[in-house]
């Protein structure tokens, strides 16, 4: 898969998509990185890319002819994402006025062979960017961040680890809070106790299918108390929900 990121900060890029998963995956030619400096395609002496708005007030808007000029000489073919079957690319604006960004639209675009993300910075991109050259604009939560860099680098890493080869574990992104429509079990690691606290002693009898049940039910209870709007959308056994009908009213005093 092949993200192209459009910024007008490419240096802030490097240094997370140069270390750990994101790294490994882009060395294993499973995904391919193209930072592109919006910069790059201003044609004035000062390498203009914002103006003061018109309508007055203070800030400054990101200039349309330099973000057309980069993403049309990169991206030949433009579509929206949800389109599965249409030939083209993404083209995703950052912005706290776009679609709230979740587990779903990560699995939905990790099934694209290429993204293209505008990250805009001070008072967002001229309006004429939004209407006639992006295809999607993408929200990271209601929040107002001071450019789209960390709002892109937090879209990558969420689809890139979703990519067939991209985890050591192939099943790794499965159980994964979300993934599930649940939030995910507990873990423990080594050692066994550590200052007087110790682990489910299920977790050392080697019995897989009550390991598995343990877990299943802890993911319930924990959505249950954390997340119970979850539920409603969540695919749910009949067993699922006999154990919720069991713990619910326990899950509430808890809250209380
Ligand atoms: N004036 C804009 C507004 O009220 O909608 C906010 C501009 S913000 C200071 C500058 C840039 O940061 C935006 O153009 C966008 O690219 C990025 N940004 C800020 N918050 C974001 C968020 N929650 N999600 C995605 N991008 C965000």
């Amino acid at each position: 898969m092949r993200f192209d990121i459009f910024t007008l900060l490419p240096d802030t890029f490097a240094p997370y998509l140069q270390a750990s998963i994101l790294q490994k995956a882009s060395e294993r030619g499973l995904v391919e990185f193209r930072v592109h400096n919006i910069r790059d395609y201003t044609h004035d002496r000062h390498h203009t890319t914002d103006d003061t708005p018109y309508g007055g007030g203070g800030g400054m808007v990101m200039k349309p002819e330099p973000v057309f000029e980069a993403v049309e000489s990169v991206v030949e073919n433009t579509h929206k994402f949800s389109m599965d079957s249409a030939p083209g690319c993404p083209v995703i604006l950052m912005t706290p006025q776009g679609r709230v960004f979740n587990q779903k639209m990560a699995l939905e675009l990790s099934a694209h062979p290429r993204i293209a993300l505008l990250c805009g910075r001070y008072e967002g991109v001229d309006e004429r960017i939004r209407e006639h050259l992006v295809t999607d604009e993408i929200s990271i939560g209601d929040f107002v961040l001071t450019g789209g860099e960390l709002p892109a680098l937090i879209v990558i890493d969420a689809i890139t680890r979703l990519l067939p080869g991209v985890l050591g574990d192939p099943d790794g992104a499965m159980d994964d809070s979300h993934a599930s429509g649940l939030l995910e079990y507990p873990h423990y690691t080594r050692p066994p106790e550590f200052r007087g606290w110790g682990i489910p002693e299920i977790l050392m009898s080697g019995d897989h299918g009550k390991i598995d049940k343990w877990r299943r039910e802890q993911s319930l209870l924990r959505t249950l108390r954390k997340r119970p709007d979850l539920l409603d959308s969540a695919p749910l056994t009949r067993a699922d929900q006999k154990f919720l009908d069991e713990h619910r009213p326990a899950a509430h005093m808890k809250e209380e």
